[in-house]
C-alpha cells in the first residue's frame, strides 16, 4: 500500500497490516474460484503510432469482478496469484481468451490485429510455456507475428541461460517479445543486447514526470536513443497529456499508450476503434 508520508505509515502500521492481511486472504480465497466462476474478462488498451496517430495494436489487460469484493485491480490480485501459483491457470486463460478474440476480430475486419499479453515471472519460468503458446496460436489460427508477450525485467534477472533459450524458442515461433515497465527493475543494459526482444516499454513513472522534472526527460530521452541504436521499437506507457506526447514526438519515440488516447476498452469497443482507424487512412 502506498502512503503519502512516513509518519502516516507508522501511525497506521498495526491497523493497516491487519486490514491488509484480511484483504489479501479474502482476495486469495475468492481468486481460487474465480476462473471456474467465470469472473475474469479482458480489456484492451490501444497502442498508437506517434508519427501518424494510427492504432498499431492493443495490450490485453485482465479484469476481475467478484460478487464479494467488487472490481479488484490487477495491481492487487496479480501479485497474490503469482505467490500462490494461481497465475499459471489464470495466465493460460488470458492467452486462450486473447487468441480466441484475435481470431474473432480478424474474421470481422479481415485484417490481423496485434495484441500484447503480459506474462508474470512465474508464468515465464514455467516449463510448458513454449508448447502452450505454440498450441494456443495453432488452435486459433493466429498469425504468430500478431502476438506479443510483455515481460518485466525482474523475470530476466535470474537463470539467464534458461531465459535466453526460452526467448529464442518464442522468437522461433514468430511471436514477439517486449520488456515491460522498462527502467523500474534492476536494469542491466547488457541484457538488451543479449536477449532477442523487439520492443521496450518505458515505465509510466518516467512519462508522468516528463515536463515536470528534467531528470525524467533525460532518462526518457536516453532510453529512446538506446532503443534506436539497438534497433528496438520503443513505446511510452501512461501518456496522459498533449505536452507529454509532444515531448515524446520530439524525442522520436515510436509508439504510445495512455489515457490521452484511450483507456483499456471492451472487445466490442475495439471493433469500433478499428473501424475509426480504417477511415484515418
Ligand atoms: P502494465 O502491463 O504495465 O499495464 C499498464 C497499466 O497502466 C494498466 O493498468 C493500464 O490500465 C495503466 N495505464 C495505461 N495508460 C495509463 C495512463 O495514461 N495513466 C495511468 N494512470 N495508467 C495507465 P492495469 O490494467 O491496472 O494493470 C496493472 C498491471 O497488472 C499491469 O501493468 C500488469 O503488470 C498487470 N497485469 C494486467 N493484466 C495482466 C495479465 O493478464 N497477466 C499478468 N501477468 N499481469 C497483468
Ligand atoms: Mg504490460
Ligand atoms: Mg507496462
Ligand atoms: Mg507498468
Amino acid at each position: 500500500r502506498e502512503t503519502g508520508n512516513d509518519d502516516e505509515a507508522i501511525h497506521f502500521f498495526s491497523a493497516s497490516t491487519h486490514h491488509d492481511l484480511d484483504e489479501r486472504l479474502a482476495i486469495e480465497a475468492q481468486l481460487r474460484r474465480a476462473l471456474e466462476r467465470q469472473e475474469f474478462r479482458l480489456e484492451y488498451q490501444p497502442k498508437v503510432n506517434i508519427a501518424d496517430g494510427r492504432i498499431v495494436g492493443f495490450e490485453a489487460l485482465l479484469r476481475w469482478a467478484n460478487p464479494m469484493l467488487g472490481e479488484v485491480s490487477p495491481v492487487r490480485f496479480i501479485p497474490i496469484a503469482e505467490r500462490t501459483g494461481l497465475i499459471i491457470a489464470i495466465g493460460a486463460w488470458v492467452l486462450e481468451e486473447t487468441c480466441r478474440q484475435m481470431r474473432s476480430w480478424t474474421a470481422r475486419t479481415g485484417v490481423p490485429v496485434k495484441v500484447a499479453v503480459n506474462l508474470s515471472p512465474r508464468q515465464f519460468h514455467q516449463k510448458d510455456l513454449l508448447p502452450s503458446i505454440r498450441d494456443c496460436v495453432g488452435r486459433w489460427g493466429v498469425p504468430p507475428g500478431s502476438l506479443e508477450l510483455e515481460i518485466t525485467e525482474t523475470a530476466l534477472v535470474s537463470r539467464e541461460q534458461e531465459v535466453d533459450v526460452l526467448m529464442r524458442g518464442i522468437r522461433a515461433l514468430g511471436v514477439e517479445l517486449s520488456i515491460d515497465d522498462f527502467g523500474t527493475g534492476y536494469s542491466s543494459l547488457a541484457y538488451l543486447k543479449r536477449f532477442p526482444v523487439q520492443r521496450l516499454k518505458i515505465d509510466r513513472t518516467f512519462i508522468r514526470d516528463l515536463g515536470q522534472d528534467d531528470d525524467s526527460a533525460a532518462i526518457v530521452h536516453s532510453v529512446i536513443s538506446l532503443a534506436r541504436n539497438l534497433k528496438l521499437a520503443v513505446v511510452a506507457e501512461g501518456v496522459e497529456t498533449e505536452e507529454q506526447l509532444a515531448m515524446l514526438r520530439e524525442m522520436q519515440c515510436d509508439e504510445f499508450q495512455g489515457f490521452l488516447f484511450s483507456r483499456a476498452v471492451s472487445a466490442d469497443q475495439v471493433m469500433a476503434l478499428l473501424e475509426a482507424n480504417k477511415s484515418l487512412a
